[in-house]
């Protein structure tokens, strides 16, 4: 049985260009869904391209009406004084209009210089680098400490907070870098532990527990505020 197969297309809907993630799976009805990561559709194997539009041009309007207030809500949510989350932390945006594109952090502020629509990207560049430099080296030390080799490394898109493979390659979302640090770390133990338990056994939450024994409070916290990290990016 061939795996799901994936692939990035986008239809033209009145009005506007909407792209999606076209996921052909095992599945046997059709289903779209707008998820954090942006438009899915995932269909079984043997429905043809022609049915699969036709069935996104049924929910058109739907569809657009979801994704206007995803826009409108992201465009409010970065403007000046708004509350941009890093390690835990509300740091409020203050925005300084320039050709200079830069960020830094005074305390508990962002100050980022740029154009206006240049601001979410500088920030979520910023973010980026951030957790570049801190989320691969928190699952290694989870990975050392059970004697384990593996390749780490970030993870872009999805609403998965980690990943790992049977061949030791550990993907954490970066988008984690707005969480507290023992909450990342539960991620980084989390996805760790998979290098002994490629499932989600006792065997391997006793693992996890031995990692880092805030999981449990980790995970909820991911629940309750995990909606607010992810831009889907
Ligand atoms: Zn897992």
């Amino acid at each position: 049985m061939p795996g799901p197969s994936r692939q990035a297309r986008t239809i033209r809907l009145p009005g506007r260009d909407v792209a999606y993630l076209l996921t052909r799976s095992r599945r046997r009805t059709l289903a779209l869904s707008v998820g954090i990561s942006g438009v899915r559709v995932n269909v079984p194997y043997w429905v043809t391209l022609r049915e699969i539009e036709g069935f996104i041009r049924e929910r058109a309007e739907w569809l657009q009406q979801i994704l206007e207030r995803r826009e409108a809500a992201q465009a409010t949510r970065l403007a000046d004084g708004s509350t941009v989350w890093y390690l835990g932390r509300a740091l409020k945006l203050r925005c300084f209009p320039g050709l200079f594109e830069e960020v830094r952090r005074v305390r508990h502020e962002l100050w980022v210089s740029g154009a206006g629509e240049a601001v979410p990207d500088l920030i979520a560049e910023w973010l980026r680098r951030k957790a570049a430099q801190l989320l691969p080296r928190r699952a290694l030390r989870y990975g050392r400490r059970l004697g384990r080799r593996c390749e780490t490394g970030l993870m872009t898109g999805g609403s998965r907070w980690g990943s790992c493979t049977a061949r030791g390659r550990i993907r954490l979302n970066w988008q984690l870098i707005g969480a507290p640090l023992w909450v990342i770390d539960y991620v980084a133990a989390h996805e760790a532990a998979h290098l002994l338990h490629l499932d989600h056994s006792p065997r391997f939450w006793s693992q996890v527990e031995a990692l880092h024994p805030r999981w449990r409070e980790a995970r909820n916290w991911l629940k309750a505020h995990g909606d607010t990290l992810l831009t889907g990016d």
